[in-house]
């Protein structure tokens, strides 16, 4: 713990540096933005007239208190009758300019001075303040650039408090994979199957099984590398009875003229142009780009 003593603003300057008397709420935290040690720092405050002041204020090695704390001091920077200036006791930490050492022990200092007297007055932390709060200005910097929160850490420490944690919480999942984009190219191969079935949740092979031959005529630009056309197509495919449950037909495993209608209907219905022929249960370049986009959407 750093020493305390008293280098008090005389009282023939209380009308200039602490002309107010003050029922303190809370403590307000600067940095003083120079490299002077606190003697220093409170022999300029007390012997200069500019209604400039504060409380205490806190180097490496002690704590100097200038004004009794029944006395306001003006260091908030919001006005005469500002909340700051009027209800706030001043701690000024001493090296902020240039950092360091010095400036990490008189924060130490400063956070264990300020942990005892909420203690002694029965506060909560929500009691300690940065100046920024009162003014906006951008003090106390060097607390601020190494963190408030760290700050107000090391204040919780000294009370035997837990501490708040001042790192962004990691995600505990990793965030969704996205979905590789499928060539719109108007062709129905083995790309396009696997990705109608990743999207179907149906087993992803690529191959269109068991469609009968007759059908080939409605899809002009399905491929063989994918769909499998034959006589023998009994049980038609597991990933067509999706594609069909999900546009609305009848879930036969075969994909025929009305099969094609009932796509063309389901994408005209969700937004995309099936080409300027409309629905005419012929699925060609357009049907099956639209269908590809849908992919890609979905
Ligand atoms: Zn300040």
């Amino acid at each position: 713990m750093a020493t305390l003593r008293q280098l008090l603003v005389s009282e023939s300057k209380f009308n200039i540096k602490c002309p107010y008397a003050m029922v303190a709420e809370g403590y307000c935290v600067h940095n003083t933005a120079n490299d002077a040690p606190a003697e220093n720092e409170a022999n300029y405050m007390r012997n200069n007239d500019k209604k400039v002041s504060f409380h205490y204020v806190i180097d490496d090695k002690e704590v100097i208190q200038c004004i009794p704390e029944n006395r306001n001091a003006f260091h908030a920077g919001d006005g005469v009758n500002g909340n700051g200036n009027r209800k706030y006791i001043a701690v000024e930490i001493c090296y902020s300019k240039s950092g360091g050492e010095k400036f990490t022990k008189a924060e130490k200092n400063a956070a264990e001075f300020i942990a005892k007297g909420l203690k002694a007055k029965g506060w909560g932390i929500d009691k300690v303040k940065k100046h920024q709060d009162f003014s906006g200005k951008y003090c106390p910097h060097r607390t601020l650039d190494l963190g408030w929160e760290r700050f107000l850490n090391l204040i919780r420490g000294y009370l035997g408090q837990a501490t708040v944690s001042t790192s962004p919480s990691k995600p505990t999942t990793p965030p969704p994979q996205k979905k590789p984009k499928l060539t719109v190219d108007g062709r129905w191969g083995i790309n396009t199957t696997k990705e109608t079935q990743r999207f179907l949740k149906t087993i992803v092979d690529g191959i269109v099984s068991r469609q009968p031959t007759s059908n080939r005529n409605y899809l002009k630009n399905a491929f063989t590398d994918s769909w499998q056309f034959t006589s023998n197509y009994k049980g038609g495919s597991a990933m067509i009875k999706a594609l069909q449950r999900l546009i609305g037909t009848t879930a036969d495993g075969y994909f025929g003229k009305n099969s094609v209608i009932a796509l063309q209907n389901f994408l005209i219905r969700n937004g995309y142009s099936v080409g300027k022929y409309g629905v005419d249960g012929v699925m060609g370049y357009d049907t099956v780009c639209a269908w590809q986009k849908y992919l890609n959407a979905h």
